[in-house]
């Protein structure tokens, strides 16, 4: 299977704080990698060198095939091969939820609003909001903004979407429809990182899990390892902790 992502000694600082170390890893062509840990671990500062909203200390990042940090390469072109998703949604709030979905489409692929509204509506109905177009976000539930927020990813059709913990600040009652959608995503195929304290989705949904633990990969593996035979004990630890 195509390696669609590679971190390679992937290391990052504030001031003196080393926050990442040594990160290693690669996601392929339609695997869904979940990575968990502790809060301050570096599960986002990971996912933002990613998207290059940091940018690293050292290392690499390949993507098919191309080192993304070298300085000819195109990092806008990169950047919407990428969707994110974040735990505060991030929607235009004076758009509504057909404009939110169809802005980056036009501003930045160039689409016609004609071609941008169609997909606009085609992911809207992937994730059930397709009733909701005109609705600004304010008069929207959690789970409904999040959902926007990532049929709003998906209409840049991304070969790879980030999801920063997509229901950690929702009500407990929404968090179920987000990770619904999420599933519904990994088993059509779709590549995707996901940090998330969903210790469930990550167990059911994942083909690999990474745990950090400050600043290193601690442990990788597909779910059965990580959950049911850990080898290290911070990852014990860390499960005792949580589940
Ligand atoms: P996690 O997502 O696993 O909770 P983060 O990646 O957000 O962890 O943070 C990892 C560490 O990096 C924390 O100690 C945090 O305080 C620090 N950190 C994150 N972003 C910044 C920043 N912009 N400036 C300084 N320190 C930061
Ligand atoms: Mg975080």
């Amino acid at each position: 299977m195509e390696t669609m992502i590679t971190v390679q000694h992937l290391s990052k600082s504030f001031g003196t704080h080393e926050v990442l170390k040594d990160i290693n890893f690669s996601v392929k062509k339609g695997e869904v990698v979940s990575i968990i840990g502790s809060s301050g671990s570096g599960k986002s500062t990971l996912l933002r060198c990613i998207n290059l909203l940091e940018k690293p200390t050292g290392g690499e990042i390949i993507y098919k095939g191309e080192n993304i940090l070298d300085d000819k390469h195109n990092v806008n072109q990169y950047r919407t091969k990428l969707g994110m998703v974040f735990q505060q949604f991030n929607l235009f709030n004076n758009h509504d939820v057909l404009n939110n979905c169809m802005v980056g489409q036009v501003k930045v692929l160039k689409r016609s609003k004609e071609e941008a509204q169609k997909l606009a509506m085609k992911y809207l109905k992937v994730v059930g909001m397709d009733q909701y177009i005109h609705a600004k976000p304010k008069h929207l539930s959690g789970g409904q903004k999040q959902r926007v927020a990532i049929a709003r990813a998906l209409c840049m059709e991304p070969d790879v979407m980030l999801f920063d913990e997509p229901t950690s600040a929702l009500d407990p009652e929404m968090v179920g429809e987000v990770l619904k959608v999420m599933k519904e995503l990994a088993e059509s195929g779709l590549t995707m990182l996901v940090v998330t304290h969903e210790m469930e989705f990550a167990r059911e949904v994942s083909d690999r899990v990474v745990f950090m633990d400050k600043g290193v990969i601690a442990e990788e593996g597909i779910p059965e390892q990580i959950f049911n035979h850990p080898t290290q004990e911070r990852t014990r630890e860390f499960l005792k902790r949580t589940l």
